[in-house]
């Protein structure tokens, strides 16, 4: 199995760490079936009929019975809590099967997917580890392209219509750095560029591209809004828990593209997006049918119904969030994760006295449970950082990364205090609270 990342992946917070894959022209057989995920999703996005819609959601768990027979980790697992992979007829039967913690794919990650016929298609992909552990996800190509079969659908979501051969970039607002071009055949044959912002000539390259879809993180996006004379994308996505207030109206400024706020995992693919209206922010509409989001919980729990490597039955990315059925003003007809993240509101107030919404650091923390980490002001430049099982080795590249955040936002000067706490210290009862201030 190849140790890389595939540098298609539109996931930012997956870095290419090792090679980069280049040979994106066997991506092309992949073409009807990513047209066929894009069609399923505007399907699902609009079926009045909410029985109609479990029903033909109950019809996708075959694939699941067996794959959950194939999968060393399930087959264990379920036969000693006494289940068989037959119990699973209807969405309903879930709730009786146990949940797959974060944690435990960490310790299992291996033996979790199914045998692998075509092994070299397969990719590790590291994400960060939430309470500590880095997360090994096994990705099987169509895992690997799926956000490209996603994005069709929300362009099309969006109203924006591409060019041929739509440019993508990926603005990078990481350190790091790195950047790359290939050809991207899976979308109508464009190119993806990856352009990270701490360049000199980011602006310049930006220009030359003329990107018609553009992802980037809040971060980027913050940079994005101080830049003059920038191309307008169709399509301007990020995959923020939370857009800090007011950057939308910042960037609309400079960049007036559609902005598309989507929610996922490094573990799950794309589970969810933002609706557009901007009377209904914090609604994000689930992916259905390629991902089940069991409504009525206070936490997200995810069953991916589409074929994979990784089965993932009942998955707990450690989220807040409520899903229930919905139809929306903007047109969808599905279920909608609310409540996402659990966030209460908090308000840091700059040495000048201005104040900034705490949640604009989310993006820092992207790699941490919300359980995990508490940052509270404790004076005027004072931060207090607490976390939960993180490991050493993350903890000054955190820092850094919340420095830096901090004087963007306004901190010429911080005092960053961090120690290491109980997960329990940290508990807020139902929901996370990992900002407050107390100053
Ligand atoms: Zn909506």
């Amino acid at each position: 199995m190849a140790r890389v990342t595939e540098a298609f992946s539109a996931d930012l917070r997956v870095a290419p760490r090792a090679n980069i894959r280049r040979d994106t022209s066997t991506q092309r057989p992949y073409i009807p079936w990513a047209e066929s995920i894009a069609e399923g999703l505007a399907r699902f996005a609009s079926l009045p009929d909410e029985d109609a819609a479990r029903a033909a959601l109950d019809d996708r768990l075959s694939f699941l019975r067996a794959a959950l027979r194939d999968s060393p980790y399930y087959a264990a697992t379920l036969r000693e809590a006494g289940f068989h992979p037959g119990d699973l007829q209807t969405l309903e039967d879930l709730g009786h099967f146990p949940f797959l913690d974060r944690e435990t794919l960490a310790a299992h990650w291996a033996d979790v997917p199914t045998p692998m016929s075509d092994a070299d298609a397969c990719v590790v992909v590291k994400s960060s580890g939430s309470t500590g552990a880095p997360v090994n996800v096994v990705r099987d190509r169509q895992d690997c392209l799926h956000m490209w079969a996603v994005l069709r659908f929300l362009v099309a979501r969006a109203g924006a219509v591409l060019p041929p051969h739509p440019r993508v970039v990926l603005l990078d607002a990481l350190p790091g750095g790195l950047e790359y071009s290939v050809r991207l055949p899976i979308l109508q044959d464009g190119a993806l560029h990856r352009i990270s912002v701490l360049r000199e000539d980011a602006v310049e390259r930006l220009r030359r591209v003329r990107p018609a879809v553009l992802f980037s993180d809040p971060e980027g996006l913050r940079w994005l809004a101080s830049q003059r004379d920038l191309p307008t994308p169709r399509l301007v996505l990020t995959s923020a828990q939370h857009l800090p207030t007011g950057l939308r109206a910042e960037l609309a400024r400079v960049v007036p593209a559609p902005l598309l706020n989507y929610y996922a995992t490094t573990e799950t693919g794309p589970l969810a997006w933002e609706c557009l209206r901007d009377e209904a922010p914090g609604r994000f509409h689930v992916l259905a049918p390629d991902v089940w989001l069991e409504p009525g919980l206070d936490e997200v729990v995810v069953t991916r119904l589409r074929p994979s490597v990784l089965p993932l039955l009942r998955y707990r990315p450690g989220d807040a969030g409520t899903v229930r059925r919905d139809a929306c003003a903007c047109g969808f007809q599905g279920w909608t994760l609310e409540h996402f993240g659990g966030r209460g509101a908090c308000r840091f107030v700059t040495p000048s006295g201005r104040e900034v919404d705490a949640w604009a650091l989310a993006w820092v923390f992207k790699h941490h449970a919300l359980r995990v980490f508490r940052l509270t002001q404790a004076g005027g430049s004072h931060f207090q950082l607490e976390l939960a099982g993180a490991p050493l080795s993350s903890v000054g590249p955190l820092c850094e990364r919340l420095t830096a955040a901090l004087r963007n936002l306004g901190w010429t000067q911080v005092q960053l205090d961090v120690s290491t706490v109980e997960t329990a210290a940290l508990a807020t009862g139902a929901k996370p609270q990992p900002f407050r201030r107390c100053c």
